[in-house]
């Protein structure tokens, strides 16, 4: 089996084209076949080096890493499509020269004439067929004179052309609605429809995976296999990622490339094991699996083919799963960037800090949907003292208690510290329960909520040990409490 991913670098990878690429890893990994990335660049003016590189970050992000193709090598390269022009004119040579292309000479304004009345009349716009049967000589004759030429398919006349999609089944077009397509333009540069054949042919790839945007395209590269008598691979069309008013997923639904949910704090499994949910199941009632065990139940056969909608909040879920699964390691560093974007890394992290990150934020992490809300929990510990919120009840008598407590220049570094501090807090006030707690809150992390102060507290007496430490200035647990004691009671 040999699958392959062929995206046109002319922008990032959008969510759905990922899923493509993901259904065609899932397909070779589970069945030990090859996967193949092939670069089709051949609208010179929308493609870019800048998004051939994205997408392939974005792949090498997502874990899709590809077997053969652009970066990696293989057998049958090159795999960009400019690097392979001179493959498609001898394939339209040989065409021409057995009566199955033939040369166009009709301008730009000629066509849109015609379309135009076909329209009027109510009729689907096709090529007129006004050159299909120009004598070979007088073509070659206005080729040779210099005159610009297309070079386009004869599409055999009354013929039904049929398929069976691995996903949607039998699949029918009548030739009639389709016009004799342009194989190559007359800059030399192939049309998608014709350099897809005769590439998917020399990579010998097997089955065809990708959107349904593409079905109508099958027909005219069928018969371009015929065309060639080459065998036509197996085809499965996927129906497009909607968003939630069921319109394909698109700009104004929000962020649809991979690199936006990176950006946004999405960890790549958590992508990876969502988007494979989108129009397919595990089975077995089981819904969040790693990779390799979603390719291993991977069929083809059962990719539904009704169109599945993007639900960010079950994405969100997903990601939930993967952060509490995040090595400590991983996380901090996956995090680094995001606590740098809030200001509370400000430079290079000493090896405390790293280890202070590596021990406080999975406890974090428990409790967010994404890598940013981290930065969230951890305001409390980069909070400079301020002005607790309101002279609530109770607020004076645990302020000056606490900072009796901590003068002695107690650190709060763990749970049972805190916990022993609370208890003394307790019998110095007489208060209790949340009467006790929310006052601590306020007074310690400057806001009424927040992580558990069993985290909290000595995340911030932690922090607050350590020096040049690459994290923003922290405020000890005593600073806070003796700031509120001298504000409250003064
Ligand atoms: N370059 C095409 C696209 O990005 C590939 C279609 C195909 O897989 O045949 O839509």
């Amino acid at each position: 089996m040999r699958v392959r991913f062929a995206p046109s670098p002319t922008g990032h990878l959008h969510v759905g084209n990922a899923r493509t690429a993901l259904f065609n890893w899932l397909l070779a990994r589970g069945q030990g076949g090859t996967f193949i990335l092939r670069i089709e660049d051949t609208d010179l003016e929308r493609s870019t080096k800048e998004s051939e590189q994205a997408i392939l970050d974005d792949l090498r992000w997502m874990g899709l890493q590809w077997d053969e193709g652009v970066g990696a090598g293989g057998d049958y390269g090159p795999y960009r499509q400019t690097e392979r022009l001179q493959n498609y004119t001898d394939h339209a040579d040989r065409l021409i020269a057995e009566k199955k292309g033939y040369y166009c000479f009709c301008s730009a304004e000629t066509l849109d004439a015609q379309r135009k009345a076909q329209l009027a009349a109510a009729l689907p716009p096709k090529y007129a067929g006004t050159c299909r049967n120009m004598p070979p000589a007088e073509a070659a004759a206005r080729r040779a004179s210099g005159e610009p030429a297309v070079v386009r398919m004869r599409v055999p006349e009354g013929r039904e052309v049929a398929f069976t999609d691995v996903v949607r089944g039998l699949v029918t077009f009548h030739t009639d609605v389709i016009g004799d397509p342009v194989l190559v333009r007359s800059d030399g540069i192939p049309a998608y429809n014709f350099a897809v054949v005769i590439d998917d042919e020399e990579m010998k790839v097997t089955h065809v995976i990708r959107g349904e945007d593409h079905i109508s395209n099958t027909p005219r590269q069928i018969l371009l296999y015929e065309a060639f008598g080459y065998t036509p691979p197996a085809f499965a069309h996927l129906s497009l990622v909607m968003g939630p008013d069921h319109a394909p997923l698109s700009k104004r639904h929000g962020a649809t490339s991979v690199r936006e949910f990176r950006e946004k704090g999405y960890l790549p499994e958590a992508l990876v094991n969502y988007l494979a949910l989108i129009g397919w199941s595990p089975g077995q009632n089981e819904e969040l699996l790693p990779a390799d065990e979603l390719a291993r139940r991977f069929r083809l056969e059962n990719v539904s083919h009704s169109a599945g909608v993007f639900d960010e909040d079950k994405l969100a879920w997903a990601n939930r799963h993967y952060l509490k699964l995040c090595a400590p390691d991983r996380l901090a560093a996956l995090a680094e960037p995001h606590l740098r974007a809030r200001g509370q890394v400000v430079g290079p992290l000493s090896a405390g800090a790293q280890a202070w990150l590596v021990q406080v934020l999975p406890g974090m992490a428990a409790s967010v949907d994404r890598l940013p809300q981290l930065a969230d929990r951890l305001e409390a510990v980069f909070r400079p003292p301020g002005a607790p919120l309101e002279n609530e009840p109770g607020l004076p008598e645990v302020a000056t208690a606490l900072a009796a407590e901590l003068e002695g220049g107690l650190r709060l570094v763990d749970k049972d510290t805190f916990r022993g501090l609370a208890g003394r807090v307790k019998d110095r006030t007489g208060l209790k329960g949340k009467g006790l707690f929310h006052p601590m809150r306020v007074i310690l992390t400057g806001a009424a909520e927040g992580p558990e102060l069993d985290l909290i507290v000595p995340a911030i007496d932690l922090a607050a040990s350590l020096n040049h430490s690459g994290l923003a200035a922290v405020a000890s647990c005593q600073e806070r409490a003796a700031f509120a004691a001298r504000l409250l009671n003064s």
